[in-house]
């Protein structure tokens, strides 16, 4: 894939670029190993510092950084201003937070006693160089909410971003320069997929983490296992939304379409199944649909917009590719499945609602990365979750109801990293956020994310030695 920023909304080419030859790669690997020597020896206080600049550069900029991401990926603007907000307050999280996260743990000691020490804690201590290797659909917050924690952790960061947000990831990497961060702390490396292996096996790099499909997650974890390196993987998800007779019907449907259309579609925790029982599935299928037709699709630049184009081409031929074949195998369109009439330039797909699927259609199974939602309908809570867990993805899962048994059967069983009760997925923060089954494994945010790129490192003292 050529790394070039493409508008999506008109298919013209803003800007190209030529990726990193062998000897660019190698002055930036050296200049990351000489950055962590000093880096990882600093303090919280300075990190922190350095942290909460680049959340108030982002405050400063961020009109420019939303049209940019806008531009490049076709977000709606006021959903990409959102997310540069959502970064500023994610640097401070860390900033603030990651000195209690990384404290020294004492275990109690009657605990360790039998071990011989008269003393023994367990001081988390950076790894250091951290491949990133990101997707263009959160183009800034997939990559802040890897770094913050990180470089508070006193790693530093590689980013390999995706090739069609090149001036994303530059702007990125001059982010951290412009708060402060001494060169090599966190550098973008504008390569393609092909170039990542050789990264991940350079001595210099110390463990990887990928957000992106399943293919590309499984190359970058068989290649960090075969150098026995630590991996985090936040791959596709295919999440269900579930809506039991208890539930607030006409809330469920708004949160409903919300959840489907957020980024035009193309995000890992859109819910993309909505499984709802028959007693309301009529009110609810009825509602649903009515809503996405009503959806306006559009300019992402103008903020009237509900939902813009695909990121690319190749997006919505895979997209329209799902539908068709489930259509095919005898699955009702109940609204949209088509390309929008007027809006020829761009790579734009209607909200599209599709019901009657069965195991036989590659819906069924497959992800659909866009605003495609498909509706199934069951009897009992049994089924529900049946259903919900038919997937490959276990990424989250809403569930609407406000039956406290009903909730804890699905806390119990539910094959998935979230369940969101009466509310639709969303990261923050302060709550773990990845998946299990073919969603990866690992976790970002909170302590737990923070954690992920750390040598948990024993300290033992045994008994002062005589004479
Ligand atoms: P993708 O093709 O896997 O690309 C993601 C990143 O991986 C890009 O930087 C890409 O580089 C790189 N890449 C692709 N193939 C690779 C390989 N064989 N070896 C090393 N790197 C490789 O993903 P996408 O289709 O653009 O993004 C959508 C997917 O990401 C969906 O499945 C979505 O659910 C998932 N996602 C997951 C999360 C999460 O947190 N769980 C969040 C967002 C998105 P190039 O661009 O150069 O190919």
């Amino acid at each position: 894939m050529p790394i070039a920023s493409v508008n999506p909304a008109t298919g013209e080419t803003l800007e190209t670029f030529e990726a990193l030859d062998g000897a660019a790669i190698e002055l930036r690997l050296a200049r990351a190993e000489a950055a962590y020597r000093e880096y990882r020896t600093t303090g919280f206080d300075h990190r922190a510092e350095l942290v909460r600049r680049a959340a108030d550069l982002l405050d400063d900029g961020r009109e420019p950084i939303a049209r940019m991401m806008t531009e490049e990926m076709g977000k709606p603007l006021t959903a990409a201003r959102a997310e540069a907000a959502k970064c500023a307050t994610a640097l401070r999280w860390y900033a603030e937070r990651a000195p209690g996260l990384l404290a020294d743990e004492i275990p109690d000691r009657a605990d360790v006693t039998d071990s011989g020490a008269v003393d023994a804690y367990v001081r988390y201590r950076p790894l250091g160089a951290v491949l990133a290797v990101m997707p263009w659909n959160f183009p800034f917050w997939q990559v802040i909410r890897f770094a913050a924690p990180a470089l508070m952790a006193g790693n530093v960061c590689l980013l390999k971003h995706a090739s069609n947000v090149p001036r994303t990831a530059l702007a990125l990497e001059e982010l951290f320069r412009q708060a402060g961060f001494p060169q090599g702390c966190f550098q973008t490396l504008l390569i393609g997929s092909g170039a990542v292996e050789g990264v991940i096996r350079d001595r210099r790099v110390a463990a990887v983490t990928l957000t992106g499909s399943e293919p590309a997650g499984r190359s970058v974890a068989a290649t960090a296992a075969d150098e026995v390196k630590k991996a985090v993987l936040e791959l596709g998800g295919s999440d269900p939304f579930v809506v039991l007779p208890s539930a607030d019907v006409p809330a469920a449907v708004r949160a409903a379409v919300r959840a489907r259309v957020q980024n035009n579609g193309q995000s890992c925790i859109a819910a993309k199944r909505f499984i709802v029982h028959g007693e309301v599935y009529e009110q609810f299928a009825t509602a649903f649909t009515e809503a996405m037709r009503a959806l306006r699709v559009g300019d992402p630049m103008d903020e009237r917009t509900d939902v813009g184009p695909l990121a690319s081409e190749q997006g919505r031929t895979d997209l329209e590719e799902l539908v068709e074949d489930a259509r095919a195998h005898g699955a009702r369109v109940e609204c949209g499945g088509r390309r929008p009439v007027g809006l020829d330039g761009g790579w734009f797909y209607e909200p599209t609602v599709v019901s009657g699927v069965t195991p036989a259609m590659r819906i069924h199974l497959e992800e659909t990365f866009g605003p495609v939602a498909t509706l199934y309908r069951v009897e009992d809570l049994e089924e529900a979750l049946a259903a919900a867990n038919d997937t490959p993805f276990g990424l989250s899962s809403n569930v609407w109801t406000t039956d406290g048994a009903e909730q804890q059967r699905f806390v119990r069983d539910i094959e998935a990293g979230g369940v969101f009760f009466n509310g639709m997925t969303a990261s923050h923060p302060a709550l773990p956020f990845g998946g299990v089954k073919r969603s990866g494994f690992g976790r970002e945010l909170s302590g737990h994310g923070i954690r992920e790129f750390c040598n948990i490192t024993t300290v033992w003292l045994g008994p002062p030695q005589q004479g």
